[in-house]
């Protein structure tokens, strides 16, 4: 039976290669990746933090190199000046940013958890860059709060980072609209979710994983359908989603 329109329509938007899955087609391609162009160029502080995360036992959060080394070019080609993490860990994104702001660059970084941080600190401060950085230990909501009900933080923000509770994300959404300058850009991490976010119903995913994807398919058709951002989804790391505040 010759296919419908709708069904031709549906067809000409996907990929046209069969068992394409994504970009990278082995986890050698992704080795070739860091082996040619991210590793020889890491930074030596950020290799040294890596190195140490690595022997954390929660280290599967920590942000991937390649990662690492878009957001610190991303934050160059922005003039980022005054920025915002929240989801620090042992701060391997945190040094990736604080590298690439200018001596008078700001972070407002923010985590439940403090013993991480300071696990990563010293390295941080070995690289001269600890001045830029504000951590402030506990839940972001409640703090993105207060900086909204301050008023005086309105559109300052050149760039924000999100890389914490995925439950989360659309409620920080609400309030980052707001403290993100028009024109700046927020950072959503993870946004593939483990690839599960084209899981089948019935697949086989850790409890985690599967806990929080629901929230993360609601981010992302939420994201798509805000018109006060425009979106980019790139598959970088574990899937960032930028949005750019546009009103
Ligand atoms: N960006 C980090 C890096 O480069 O290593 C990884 C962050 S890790 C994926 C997520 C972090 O979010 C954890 O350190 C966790 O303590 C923190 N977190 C979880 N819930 C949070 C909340 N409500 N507010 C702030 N931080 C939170
Ligand atoms: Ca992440």
């Amino acid at each position: 039976m010759a296919p419908t329109q709708e069904e031709q329509q549906n067809q000409a938007g996907r990929h046209q290669e069969v068992g394409h899955k994504s970009l990278l087609q082995s986890d050698a391609l992704y080795q070739y990746i860091l082996e040619t162009s991210v590793y020889p160029r890491e930074p030596e502080p950020m290799k040294e933090l890596r190195e140490l995360t690595a022997k954390h036992p929660w280290n599967i959060m920590t942000t991937s190199a390649d990662e690492g080394q878009f957001l610190n070019m991303l934050l160059k080609l922005i003039n980022a000046k005054n920025t915002m993490e929240i989801g620090v860990y042992t701060g391997y994104s945190l040094l990736a940013t604080a590298l690439a702001l200018p001596e008078d660059g700001k972070i407002l970084a923010m985590d439940i958890n403090r013993d991480n941080y300071e696990l990563g600190l010293p390295v941080i401060q070995k690289a001269g860059v600890a001045h830029k950085i504000d951590f402030k230990e506990g839940p972001a909501l409640p703090i993105l709060d207060q900086m909204i009900e301050h008023g005086t933080y309105h559109g300052s923000f050149d760039f924000i980072f999100v890389d914490a509770d995925k439950d989360n994300y659309l409620n920080y959404h609400e309030r980052l609209i707001d403290l993100v300058k028009v024109g700046g850009l927020i950072g959503y991490d993870n946004t593939l979710w483990n690839g599960s976010v084209v899981a089948p119903p019935d697949a086989p995913l850790r409890k985690y994983v599967r806990f929080y994807r629901d929230f993360v398919l609601e981010l992302n058709k939420a994201l798509a359908a805000d018109p006060r951002v425009e979106i980019c989804q790139l598959p970088v790391g574990d899937g960032i989603t930028l949005c750019r505040r546009i009103s």
